[in-house]
């Protein structure tokens, strides 16, 4: 009991500590790679040129994702943060689809897009929390997007996190998701919610599992191997990997690169 108040005391002070330091490496991190005037050309500062497409007709959307996330080796405090920070930072080019037409359509057609890959941006790693040391049991995605641009573009932001609904960590997200909306103009991404929706038994498999069956078994997770051609979704056998085809296409066809920041 005194163990448990004692810990409680010690997150809880940590909370206050950490609070409003964290923001400010969370601020300098979007304000260095989204803001200076949204132009397009900080936007494509470390991609390469786009490649000329063969099918002219069609229109290819340039997507700048950066999975964060940390693992057991890093250190519990802010030195986990800043340049040098564990992600993985993904070039994904998809065809907008001739029906989307107006800017309206080719937002919803990326909103859309960002929610039909949900899967193969978290089911890539053994990610553990960005902010904490337990595993990672889900992601936050933030996005924004520019579509009126040629070619359209969007930044997707992707927090691997311990629980994206209450405690110290989901509390850093809403701290991290008010800031970027201030400084995007885009809106909000999260809900201002501290009330825990899910049940125990509904807690959602941790990154580090198969992107189709999402076996916790420790069996399951020695045998996750990357999706040859695209090189990012995980999958614990061949069968998996097939019964997801259908899903997994979407994104597969559009990673054009994988890099990932693991020292
Ligand atoms: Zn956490
Ligand atoms: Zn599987
Ligand atoms: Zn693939």
């Amino acid at each position: 009991m005194l163990g448990a108040l004692f810990r409680g005391a010690v997150a809880f002070l940590i909370g206050i500590v950490k609070l409003p330091l964290l923001p400010l490496h969370l601020i300098r991190r979007f304000w260095l790679q989204t803001s200076p005037g949204v132009t397009p050309q900080p936007l494509l500062q470390d991609s390469e040129t786009l490649s000329p497409s063969d099918d002219a007709d069609k229109t290819f959307v340039e997507i700048k994702a950066i999975v964060y996330g940390s693992c057991p080796t890093d250190p519990d405090n802010d030195d986990r943060f800043g340049p040098h920070q564990r992600r993985l930072e993904l070039t994904l080019r998809p065809a907008l689809p001739a029906s989307a037409k107006t800017k309206e359509e080719k937002i919803k057609w990326l909103d859309r897009f960002f929610w039909r890959i949900s899967r193969d941006m978290k089911h890539n790693r053994d990610w553990y929390c960005e902010f904490c040391t337990d595993e990672a049991h889900e992601i936050v995605k933030m996005n924004a997007t520019w579509v009126r641009l040629t070619p359209p573009m969007a930044k997707s932001y992707i927090h691997n996190v311990c629980d994206a609904e209450t405690g110290t960590c989901a509390e850093y997200l809403r701290i991290m998701d008010k800031e970027m909306a201030r400084m995007s103009g885009h809106p909000p991404t999260l809900a201002p919610t501290k009330t825990k929706f899910r049940k125990e038994s509904k807690i959602p498999p941790t990154s580090g599992t198969c992107a189709f069956c999402r076996n916790p078994d420790e069996e399951s997770r020695a045998r996750l191997t990357a999706c040859p051609k695209c090189n990012l979704t995980r999958y614990c056998s061949p069968a998996c990997r097939r019964l997801d085809k259908s899903r997994h296409k979407m994104c597969c066809e559009a990673v054009k690169e994988v890099k990932w920041h693991w020292p």
